[in-house]
């Protein structure tokens, strides 16, 4: 096991002051701090080996090349996928989601062939089918909640009909906290012939992930949520899917031959890669998984659970308190009494308390639940049991100014 206190001194960051106050960063669900490892390496890779990946024979176009596909191979390993062909880099799980939307819509859906998403879901992974929906006419099917917000897997099981062509699923809820049983869900969707996408954002940077073992046909996940730089995130899609579907964008690096006739494509992971990618973003993520492999991701989420529960069993002490669904990870929604998220957000905000309100890009969900949206203390492997003592104390003295 860790201790923080010696993990934080690698970010430089933690050691700011907020109105005065040292800063309590309690937004890593939004956007994690940085070490000073992938700063430096993002420093480092302009300063030493910054040329234009795949297109020069001259020595630091291969120099780049080769530490961009090295980045490559490290999420392959982190990730435990089969080939390094299958891990595509893209901006982000947005971009990521919109590419598999838009090209496995193209090439496998027709109108009226149905994709199940969840109640929970972030807009990112509702807006893509919609527009979907829009451009070819699919059908959009939701699973349900239980009464404790978990998700109804009994009823995901009653959407499958002979239309379904893909699921698409949150692995961990940005807003509720909650893991969700993805590898039944993934069985389930096998066990009907349907592929399915899997939403890692919020689980990537806290659990291990293992997409063999899982068996998702799609998974998908963001650099800045776990330590890595802003701007560069990663699909992993099974060969089978990937070899099939049409591109995404079209340009330089993602052909074979152009002629004004016809255009043949590249070979896989270069054909979803059009244009210059970000090679230095994904260096810097390279070196951030580098990071936490260095500590240890079943160390980050243990720590990190530990802290969710005293964080629950402190929070318990606040009057009027309600803890939004059933966290099991690293992050906390919760509302107090009628005091309006936005009111408890920025009055913490005072207090050099990061924290994020609203509806967390999941307003289909916050409507569901009935509630205005919610406050959101999400951690990180930085954080400290000091730290959710700042948070609840907080808390009380807003619940007091408002009693
Ligand atoms: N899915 C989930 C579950 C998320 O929490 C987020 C980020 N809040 C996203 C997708 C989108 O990630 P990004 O903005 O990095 O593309």
């Amino acid at each position: 096991m860790f201790n923080p206190n010696d993990i934080r001194e690698q970010f430089p960051i933690l050691d700011s002051k907020v109105y005065g106050r040292p800063l309590i960063y309690l937004d890593n669900a939004a956007t994690t701090q940085k070490p000073r490892c992938v700063i430096d390496a993002i420093s480092e890779a302009y300063c030493t080996i910054n040329a234009n990946v795949h297109r020069g024979v001259h020595h630091l176009s291969q120099v780049a090349t080769e530490r961009f596909e090295e980045a490559r191979r490290t999420v392959r390993r982190f990730i435990n996928a089969p080939d390094s062909r299958q891990i595509i880099f893209t901006r982000g799980t947005t971009e990521s989601i919109n590419l598999i939307a838009s090209s496995f819509g193209d090439t496998f859906l027709k109108e009226g062939d149905q994709v199940i998403i969840s109640t929970m879901e972030h807009h990112s992974n509702i807006v893509p089918w919609q527009l979907l929906r829009e451009r070819i006419g699919i059908e959009i099917k939701i699973i349900p909640l239980k009464a404790d917000a978990t998700l109804d897997v009994e009823a995901y099981k009653e959407l499958f009909t002979e239309r379904t062509r893909l699921v698409s699923l949150t692995h961990v809820s940005n807003v509720l906290g909650c893991t969700n049983p993805v590898k039944e869900c993934i069985d389930i969707a096998h066990s009907h012939g349907v592929p399915i996408l899997i939403d890692g954002a919020q689980s990537t940077p806290h659990i291990k992930v293992d997409v063999q073992a899982l068996d998702a046909d799609f998974f998908v996940f963001s650099g800045h949520k776990m330590y890595g730089p802003t701007g560069i995130g990663v699909l992993y899609g099974k060969e089978q899917w990937l070899e099939q579907m049409q591109p995404y964008h079209g340009g330089g690096e993602m052909i074979q031959t152009v002629k004004f006739e016809k255009t043949t494509f590249n070979e896989l992971p270069y054909k979803f890669e059009a244009g210059t990618p970000d090679y230095i973003g994904a260096i810097a993520l390279g070196k951030a998984i580098e990071f936490i492999e260095h500590v240890g991701i079943e160390n980050i989420a243990a720590h990190e659970h530990s802290l969710t529960q005293y964080a629950l069993e402190r929070l318990s002490e606040v009057d009027n308190m309600r803890i939004i669904g059933c966290p099991d990870g690293s992050a906390v929604s919760l509302l107090v009494g009628d005091i309006h998220p936005a009111d408890l957000g920025t009055l913490l905000d005072r207090l050099g308390i990061a924290i994020r309100t609203g509806h967390h890009c999941a307003q289909p969900l916050i409507d569901h639940l009935g509630i205005p949206g919610t406050v959101r203390a999400s951690f990180a492997l930085y954080n400290t049991k000091d730290e959710v003592d700042i948070l609840v104390e907080g808390i009380k003295r807003v619940a007091r100014m408002f009693a």
